[in-house]
């Protein structure tokens, strides 16, 4: 569904989508390109059912998702726990560009060690982050134990699971959010960039909040013909990682 807008046939129907009475999961309502597409959200739901997770959107890339979800979970002042193994950008994206525009400030950690995880949080840790195998060391998180440690503080535990799609499925283990560069394995071609967003309903709803949400505010949209190519290659995914 290549297309930005969307007929609404009884004027009186707009109002109600732009309060969230009626809503794309429930009513099949869309209302602009930057909210819900089709096409996105039907990508949204495959990829929330390969994750085990209620729901799921997409977005333009993987940093876009790992930078919405967890600037949706924090604010002002907040802290994160996130492994020290972590791709280049998403470390810099804590390190550097969210404590000196954000002041959310991140703690890293060997991620194997669950005493360091532990001791690492403050009353202000709204997030816990890890992938499940990090890029490129491949170090592996013990996610289930992870959970515990984020859960007993009030935290979210929030996986990017980029490496290990159809082998772990990180929401099994107690993962409140999970993220994806689809740009790796599951587009599986290199040759789109692309990234999304797995959680509860009430969370995929706060990221398209249309006063609030990170990806419906600061615009990583995904291209609905970006949609339907990975939705296409979905389904030889297993395959191609069995391989
Ligand atoms: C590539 C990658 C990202 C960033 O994804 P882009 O699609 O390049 O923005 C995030 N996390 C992991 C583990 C990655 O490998």
């Amino acid at each position: 569904e290549a297309s930005t807008t969307f007929t609404v046939l009884d004027p009186g129907t707009m109002p109600e989508i732009f309060a969230g009475r009626r809503t794309a999961d429930r009513d099949g309502c869309f209302l602009y390109g930057r909210h819900f597409n089709p096409t996105v959200y039907t990508l949204g739901r495959e990829l929330a059912a390969l994750e085990a997770t209620e729901s799921g959107y997409c977005c333009a890339s993987g940093i876009a998702a790992v930078a919405a979800a967890v600037l949706q979970l924090c604010d002002t002042g907040d802290h994160i726990v996130a492994s020290r193994a972590i791709y280049g950008g998403s470390h810099a994206l804590f390190a550097e560009l969210f404590p000196a525009k954000t002041a959310i400030r991140t703690t890293f950690v060997p991620i194997t060690d669950l005493a360091a995880v532990e001791a690492a949080f403050t009353p202000r840790t709204k997030v816990l982050f890890t992938e499940t195998l990090s890029n490129p060391t491949l170090e592996v998180a013990d996610l289930a134990a992870l959970a515990a440690i984020a859960h007993r503080h009030g935290a979210a535990l929030v996986v990017d699971n980029t490496f290990c799609p159809v082998m772990i499925t990180p929401a099994l283990h107690g993962a409140d959010v999970v993220v994806h560069s689809l740009t790796k394995f599951v587009n599986g071609a290199s040759d789109l960039i692309a990234g999304a967003v797995l959680g509860s309903a009430a969370f995929v709803g706060q990221l398209m909040d249309l006063h609030t949400g990170t990806l419906m505010l600061l615009g990583p949209t995904m291209d609905a013909r970006s949609a339907f190519e990975v939705s296409m290659r979905l389904p030889h995914l297993p395959l191609r990682i069995a391989e």
